[in-house]
């Protein structure tokens, strides 16, 4: 294969701005590749925002490549089935042919990959800002100290300073929609008889529209994703309005009373980002920087890592580092776009509440292997 973009005896560098899991990937998969990679991270000090997370086959096998797998799978806890109910009642139960998932806390997937850049060498930098890029490879951070690399990888969420200061066309909408994650303790006992194992997704349409995900993360964790319309002053109350919850799901009353314990809950509406392209010159957009989307297909951090994997592995075989970000966007962005429509298009109609929705379109992105380069689940 080409790999005309070194130069014998130089070691490539990259910047890398932004301490999230798509950062963290691009910073370890690089850094694996050979790359001298330093990693800023805007905050005082690195850490995940937003409770639990899904992540499926596509995640996972970037997790695989990036020697992180072992770690994460110890301490985070596949469901026998993912189960929706409508009304308290039960409309289907999902076991998506034996795809491999996985449901975790944040900070349980985020510590794994700190660890592994840490193991690797990753040089990491909090407190460090990043506020404008060029594409010629330099990055200007808060403290007015410029930094010239071979690669610059905006990782900066969906706020993006790398994205906005290079001036990228981009199209931003915000959902009718958001939630309010919480981990509380599992309690499974409390709870009565039920199958507590399960992902159950409960929907509600009536006296108001109320949905609560309902995802153990492991043997002590739960992870609550409580869905209101933004236009709901009692269901998007933060902490949350325990007599609005404990109406429609009487059943999980313990650990309700635990999640309205939690001052610091946030709701957060659904944003999406389309942008024009993911690249200029030396600089990479990964991440909700390039793509942030509903998470009615939980595919966001799944998409971002598989895309930062991928820009790994592009930048191997392109003939300089500009031609390979080209290459790489034209290969790998179509999966995301098209997950990103349909989980728009989920989070719109509310289509989950009708059971049985994780269709071979829905699971497209999850099939990926980015280690194989293939849909590697054909069911
Ligand atoms: C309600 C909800 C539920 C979701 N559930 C799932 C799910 O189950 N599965 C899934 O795959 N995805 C899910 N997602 C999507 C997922 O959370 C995001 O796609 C993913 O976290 C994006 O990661 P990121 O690293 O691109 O951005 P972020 O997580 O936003 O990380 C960006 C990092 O960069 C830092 N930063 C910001 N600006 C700068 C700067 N200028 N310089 C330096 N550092 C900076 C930030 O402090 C942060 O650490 C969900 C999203 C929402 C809103």
């Amino acid at each position: 294969m080409a790999n005309v973009n070194r130069t014998p005896g130089k070691t490539r560098r990259a910047e890398v701005a932004g301490g999230g899991f798509a950062g963290l990937t691009a910073a370890i998969a690089l850094r694996q590749n050979g790359w001298d990679v330093r990693l800023h991270e805007k905050s005082s000090e690195l850490r995940a925002f937003g409770a639990g997370i899904y992540l499926w086959h596509n995640g996972l096998r970037v997790l695989e490549g990036l020697g992180a797998l072992d770690e994460v799978l110890q301490g985070s806890h596949t469901p026998p089935t993912y189960e929706t109910w409508m009304h308290n009642k039960s409309v289907s139960k999902e076991t998506f042919n034996g795809l491999p998932w996985r449901i975790m806390t944040r900070s349980h997937l985020h510590d794994a990959l700190v660890n592994r850049a840490r193991a690797l060498g990753v040089d990491i930098r909090v407190d460090s800002e990043a506020v404008a890029a060029d594409p010629q490879g330099r990055v200007t951070l808060q403290s007015g100290e410029v930094l010239e690399a071979d690669l610059i990888v905006g990782a900066d969420g969906v706020g993006s300073k790398v994205r906005d200061s290079i001036g990228f066309k981009r199209d931003r909408w915000v959902s009718k929609d958001g939630l309010i994650r919480l981990i509380v303790p599992r309690m499974k006992k409390q709870l009565g008889h039920g199958e507590w194992d399960n992902t159950i997704d409960m929907w509600n349409f009536w006296p108001r529209v109320q949905r609560v995900l309902y995802s153990p993360c492991n043997e002590n964790e739960l992870y609550l994703g409580l869905m209101a319309p933004a236009a709901d002053a009692r269901g998007s109350s933060v902490p949350i309005d325990l007599e609005v919850w404990v109406e429609m799901f009487p059943f999980l009353e313990p650990c309700l009373i635990e999640a309205a314990k939690l001052k610091t809950a946030r709701y957060d509406k659904y944003e999406t980002t389309k942008l024009d392209s993911w690249t200029r010159g030396k600089v990479a957009l990964v991440g909700d920087a390039a793509h942030a989307m509903c998470p009615a297909l939980a595919q966001g951090a799944g998409c971002a890592m598989v895309n930062a994997f991928s820009l790994s592995q592009d930048l191997e075989e392109g003939s300089s580092v500009e031609d390979a970000l080209v290459a790489w966007e034209t290969r790998i962005r179509p999966i995301t776009d098209r997950c990103q429509a349909l989980s728009g298009d989920y989070a719109a109609n509310r289509s989950l509440s009708k059971g049985n929705m994780f269709t071979p379109a829905a699971l497209e992105a999850a099939r990926y292997d980015p280690l194989r380069r293939v849909y590697s689940w054909p069911q």
